[in-house]
């Protein structure tokens, strides 16, 4: 069969190694003669496997002392609610950015909890760039945001220095770029845009701010549960995160997040200099707030949509139809995605154009 390019949101791409380590680890993990999926996870081999994850995950992210890192289940969206039963005490009020579908569908959650405040919003321009002038109120128990807009194509490009505890939704941009894991109080990550299959989600959680809780938890919403477990107060998602590991082998043997970003910076720049060129498309973002991770694009001209998609299927491209809210197109260029298949995509949109333009 000849090469497909993986331009998939989600779940998407992950680097060939960890893909065949993970088949292989089916066929007899570390050893034990038994497929990973069959064995005890407090065995020594999968606690080997849930350290070195953990190792791996800090010395990726350079994330500091006092900081724990968890591996748990229910994907961001459960974290949109155990967030705020953790972080948001009564009679406080919490401070959201809301750039897209995923910043409101936290902002829901939350509020099921406590007091919001939506210092800001882009959805009157259907979240095409992230709002820049607002304020937070200096009570509020944390700011909320979504560093990448996965469906919208918009992303904050540097790290936040805020006046109050800053908690970031990293889903799609987590380990694409190197991150000051010390300005933010708790950063959570469904696994399967960048890291690894679905059923974990990463969470980094500064310890100090935990001390501040109040109200009674429920063990498995209370992330120092978690904590005291080693993300094994109940049977962890072991295939996920064994997966999870082998991306982050994959990361370290290529340099890390410093010489991803390079290459992620590299892929973006090819496709969005395609578009401002091409004179069929254009770019569904405002240009400053690009998303190196999720390129939103649209054809002036959609009822050229299905036929565009067509020449994508002939040249192997898949996953590139755009999230109904957008419409048009959205080519996701997700850490594990080569140079070369953005290139394709690239060619495919100046064939296009030579027959269309
Ligand atoms: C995909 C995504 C989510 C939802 O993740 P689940 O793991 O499916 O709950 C939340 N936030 C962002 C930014 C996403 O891209």
């Amino acid at each position: 069969m000849s090469k497909v390019h993986n331009f998939s949101a989600g779940p998407a791409i992950l680097p060939q190694s960890a893909i065949d380590n993970a088949i292989d680890s089916l066929k007899d993990f570390a050893g034990t003669g038994l497929p990973l999926i069959t064995v005890s996870h407090r065995g020594k081999e999968f606690v080997a496997v849930m350290d070195e994850a953990v190792a791996n995950a800090k010395e990726l992210l350079g994330v500091p002392e006092g900081y724990s890192v968890l591996y748990l289940q229910g994907g961001a969206s459960l974290q949109f609610y155990m967030v705020a039963l953790n972080l948001l005490g009564d009679g406080q009020t919490a401070a959201y950015l809301n750039t897209g579908t995923w910043a409101s569908k936290a902002i829901k959650e939350a509020k099921l909890v406590g007091n919001v405040q939506v210092v800001a919003s882009s959805e009157e321009a259907n979240f095409n760039y992230i709002p820049k002038e607002y304020s937070i109120p200096a009570d509020a128990a944390y700011f909320h945001i979504t560093t990448n807009n996965t469906i919208f194509g918009t992303q904050i490009h540097e790290d936040y220095e805020v006046n109050v505890p800053l908690v970031a939704d990293m889903s799609s941009d987590i380990y694409s770029r190197p991150v000051d894991v010390s300005k933010y109080d708790l950063i959570y990550a469904g696994a399967q845009k960048n890291i690894g299959p679905a059923g974990a989600t990463l969470v980094i959680v500064k310890d100090e701010i935990l001390n501040k809780i109040e109200r009674k938890l429920p063990s498995m919403l209370d992330y120092r549960v978690h904590i005291k477990g080693e993300s094994m107060y109940n049977t962890p998602p072991v295939f996920a995160i064994f997966v999870i590991n082998e991306t982050f082998k994959w990361l370290k043997s290529i340099g890390g997040v410093a010489e991803i970003q390079k290459r992620n910076i590299a892929k973006a720049t090819l496709l969005y200099n395609e578009i401002d060129r091409n004179p069929l498309f254009k770019g569904a973002a405002v240009a400053d707030d690009r998303s190196l991770m999720n390129v939103t694009f649209v054809l002036n001209d959609s009822s050229l949509d299905a036929d565009f998609l067509d020449y994508c299927k002939n040249a192997g491209i898949s996953g590139i139809k755009g999230h109904r809210s957008v419409g048009g197109f959205r080519a996701s260029l997700y850490n594990a995605l080569e140079l070369e298949s953005v290139q394709a995509l690239v060619d495919v949109m100046k064939e296009f154009e030579s027959k269309y333009a």
